[in-house]
């Protein structure tokens, strides 16, 4: 409903009077969330549809209420005697007044069924009867409609809002008519607007279970809807197992048949939120509603383990998912392979940790009394990839109690190191009344050397001391681009030396000098400013580039390619980027042939600004980003869109040549890579040729050469080295036959024991097996020096075990005259020792 809020404000005109929907809803974080509850009842989701319709500033509570009584009873046939309307009715200290208004029209509808409405109109205060979108922004009282479930339906009602599942809201009529404001204020609007939400699974369910309203013997369940059958019989045909439909009654104290359910609820639940978030571009990730994804995933992942599913599993519910809701949803069509590949992805590196993570938690749960600690669920969070919740869940599941403050504690702690290792100036500012912030003039060239301005303050800090003017070319490090460095040259001809620029939390632009108290004098006077050009230019290049290079990716990948951080500096640039595999080179190549025909293209690159809701439709804004009410647009070439506060080329010519150095993984789902272009990528390049010439004279040929020189070495290596091997192994056989004839017998087994060479253990390893084979019932005890170690093994077949000589007690002695350890199992044992001297001697005694 986001996009609908300028209309309710009056801040822009609707285009449409009326308008009805399928809003995709997710909720799970925020004022809204139901997580915890899905799966373990049978009517929250973390994702469903909400099927609406709404007025702006056209029909109002006579309509509303009318329509929504006649699609239920008169269209879809719900019984009416099962149905309950609710009305506002303020508690204390809540906005407004009683709905009259509504309260009045469910009456005489009711009355006209020949139904009481002293029972079918129930009334709640603000939690249950007064919507909010947020803290803030438009609201209003509501009428729900609940249906009564139960097998005789003859509830009165005392089950509305009770947390039944035989009793549950199917529709919310949303009248409305405030604004929330910040502060607390409930202001009304100028015009009525209607929003009303209806949980279309809800519905499908109903219909379901009660087969269209006949049967009320089941137990009601969105589940029942066709909307997740095909799921859960996927989920059946990977588990073996079936979906029995219970409830949980405690859910601290599942049965293994409601624990069954339960997982096969969150699992059909949790693939959907999954593959429409990803349709839509949200990936799982790091930071914000992208973490809430990555949870909601290690959540099902968790869960699916439970029930003995195999790595993958979560995965393979992509396919039954899209194939029942893509005709309705094209985009889920669209991004098949997409959402498939970032689910598999993230499924595997959970995957990876899952296990050692539940180990944890179990030596926790059977040895520290219970009691996980902060730094256990932190390390559970940072080591193993447990998001809190998740371990919550299973510490509530195991009576176990867990440190939540010790846990933030250990976040906040450790982000607290991870800055530490940052270069950051703090600057605490200044008279903020005399000095407003810097007015930065330095978009254009022209403006960048012989800039007059004033000098308005000076800061001592403790290594170097700070200036500020009144405006300034001088580009404060943003956004990733780094700051500008030069001179400013005071009146008396004094040149001082920027080092650097940075921005405080007002908005001066901080010129960073070397310390000079004197410099203090100087405030008040007028002042020449000189950017360093040619750097300006080499980190604007790099600049252009990154947005070129954005614009590549979101071509050659998708739009799903999210900026997630950038560095630009005079030298290269570095992206972040969501992405849920590793580019093949073929991409990369694409990508960068893409940059360059725009490079050569040389199309002009211009800024401008707007008010933020003028922008362009096709602009790229950076999620998280927070925007001022007037945005600056860099459009290159008409192709590439971005709000960006930062510097930039005159035409794309300027970046003379792009290179991606390389392209790499710095976490799960996210990429990174790093490029060159102009003199940088010159560089680079001349490097790289440099290199190619050198080693095509080392290998005596022309570079176009190299590979077939190297091709033909290789070939040549390995054949030595299969000749080497075969040596070995001949050498080996012959050692073998040496050995076997030193062979003695005692108590009905043969004993062997000798010292061997053998290109390493495991080869020594496969001598004693063929020996064993040879010799029937036996202990084989050989030994090896390997470097500056010894190893020796012992191999015993059943007989000898059974005989009382055990290779794992052989070692064990062995080894002891070794200087060294080692042991092991009955037939097998191996282990080290440092004595080289003393291994003949050693070995000769186990055969005596
Ligand atoms: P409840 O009290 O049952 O959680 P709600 O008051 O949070 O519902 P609204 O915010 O009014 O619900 O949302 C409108 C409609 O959307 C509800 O009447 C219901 O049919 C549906 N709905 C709300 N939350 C969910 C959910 N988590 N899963 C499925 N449907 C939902
Ligand atoms: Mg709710």
């Amino acid at each position: 409903m986001n996009q609908f809020v300028p209309y309710f404000l009056g801040e822009q005109a609707a285009p449409w009077p009326r308008a009805a929907d399928t809003q995709k809803c997710i909720r799970a974080g925020g004022k809204h969330n139901d997580l915890e509850d899905v799966g373990f009842d049978t009517y929250h989701h973390t994702f469903f549809e909400m099927l609406g319709n709404w007025s702006f500033n056209d029909y109002f509570k006579p309509e509303a209420i009318a329509w929504a009584w006649e699609l239920l009873t008169t269209v879809w046939g719900l019984p009416k005697e099962r149905l309950y309307a609710t009305v506002y009715q303020p508690g204390e200290g809540d906005p407004a007044d009683f709905d009259q208004e509504a309260y009045d029209h469910w009456k005489a509808i009711f009355e006209k069924e020949g139904l009481d409405p002293a029972i079918h109109i129930r009334s709640g205060n603000k939690k249950d009867n007064f919507w909010m979108m947020g803290d803030t922004g438009p609201c209003g009282p509501c009428s729900e409609l609940h249906i009564d479930l139960t097998p005789a339906g003859d509830t009165k009602g005392e089950l509305v809002n009770a947390d039944s599942p035989y009793c549950i809201e199917i529709w919310n009529l949303v009248f409305i008519q405030f604004n929330a404001e910040p502060g607390g204020a409930f202001k009304p609007l100028k015009a009525k607007h209607v929003d009303t939400g209806m949980g279309f699974e809800r519905v499908a369910g109903i219909i379901a279970t009660t087969k269209n309203f006949t049967d009320y013997t089941q137990p009601p369940s969105n589940y029942n809807s066709d909307l997740f059958q095909d799921i859960f019989s996927h989920i059946s045909n990977m588990s073996g197992r079936s979906y029995g439909a219970t409830m949980p009654n405690n859910r601290d104290d599942l049965s293994g048949e409601e624990l069954n359910d339960v997982i096969f609820r969150v699992l059909a639940d949790h693939i959907r939120t999954l593959s429409f978030s990803i349709a839509d571009g949200i990936l799982p990730s790091n930071e914000g509603r992208n973490y809430t994804l990555r949870r909601i995933l290690r959540r099902a992942v968790m869960f699916g383990k439970r029930i003995d599913l195999k790595p993958g599993f979560f995965t393979k519910l992509v396919d039954p998912l899209v194939d029942k809701m893509g005709g309705f949803f094209p985009e889920l069509e669209e991004q098949r392979d997409v959402i498939r590949k970032v689910i598999a992805s993230e499924e595997k590196a959970f995957d990876r940790t899952i296990d050692r993570g539940l180990q944890l938690l179990d030596k926790i749960t059977y040895q520290s009394g219970g009691n996980i600690s902060g730094e256990e669920a932190f390390e559970l969070y940072s080591t193993y990839g447990f998001p809190f919740d998740l371990t919550q869940l299973i510490a509530r599941e195991r009576g176990l109690s867990i440190d939540e403050a010790g846990f933030q504690r250990c976040v906040k702690q450790h982000a607290e190191t991870g800055r530490a290792g940052h270069v950051s100036t703090e600057i605490s500012v200044v008279e903020e009344e005399k000095l407003h912030h810097t007015q930065f003039s330095g978009f254009n060239q022209d403006d960048l050397t012989g800039f007059n301005t004033e000098l308005i303050g000076y800061f001592g800090g403790e290594e170097t001391d700070f200036l500020i003017t009144t405006q300034s070319p001088f580009y404060a490090e943003m956004g990733g681009q780094k700051g500008d460095k030069g001179t400013i040259v005071l009146s008396d001809g004094t040149m001082i030396e920027v080092l650097d620029t940075v921005k405080d939390n007002v908005g001066h632009h901080l010129h960073v000098v070397a310390r000079d108290p004197a410099l203090k004098g100087h405030v008040g006077e007028a002042v020449t400013m000189h950017v360093d050009v040619e750097r300006r230019r080499a980190i604007q290049r790099h600049h252009s580039a990154t947005h070129l290079l954005n614009w590549a990716l979101r071509e050659t990948l998708g739009d799903h390619v999210r900026q997630a951080g950038s560095l630009v500096a005079t030298d290269h640039l570095r992206f972040d980027f969501d992405h849920f595999e590793a580019m093949t080179p073929a991409e990369i190549e694409r990508v960068e042939r893409m940059v360059n025909q725009q490079i050569i293209a040389n199309g002009g690159v211009n800024w401008f600004e707007v008010p933020f809701q003028d922008k362009p439709e096709d602009v790229i804004a950076t999620f998280g980003e927070k925007y001022g009410a007037v945005v600056r647009v860099v459009d290159i070439g008409g192709y590439s869109k971005e709000l960006c506060g930062g510097t930039h080329v005159g035409a794309t010519g300027e970046l003379g040549l792009f290179k991606i150095k390389n392209e790499s993984a710095i976490a799960a789902g996210r990429r990174r890579i790093e490029a060159v272009c102009g003199e940088s990528a010159f560089e680079m390049a001349t490097q790289n040729f440099a290199e190619l010439h050198h080693m095509a004279s080392k290998l005596s040929c022309k570079p176009a050469e190299i590979e077939d020189r190297l091709t033909k070495l290789l070939d040549h290596s390995k054949d030595l080295e299969k000749k080497l091997r075969a040596m070995e192994q001949k050498q080996a056989q012959s050692q073998g036959g040496d050995l076997l004839s030193t062979a003695v017998e005692k108590d009905g087994i043969k004993w062997l024991a000798g010292q061997v060479s053998a290109a390493n253990p495991n080869d020594m390893r496969g001598l004693a097996v063929d020996l064993q084979k040879k010799l029937g019932p036996s202990v084989v005890v050989l030994g090896g020096v390997f470097g500056d170690k010894v190893t020796v093994l012992a191999l015993a077949t059943p007989e000898a075990i059974t005989a009382g000589h055990k290779a794992g007690d052989i070692i064990r002695n062995l080894t002891a005259k070794l200087g060294g350890k080692g042991g092991g199992k009955p037939d097998f044992a191996m282990g080290g020792g440092s004595d080289a001297a003393a291994l003949k001697g050693a070995l000769a005694e186990v055969v005596t």
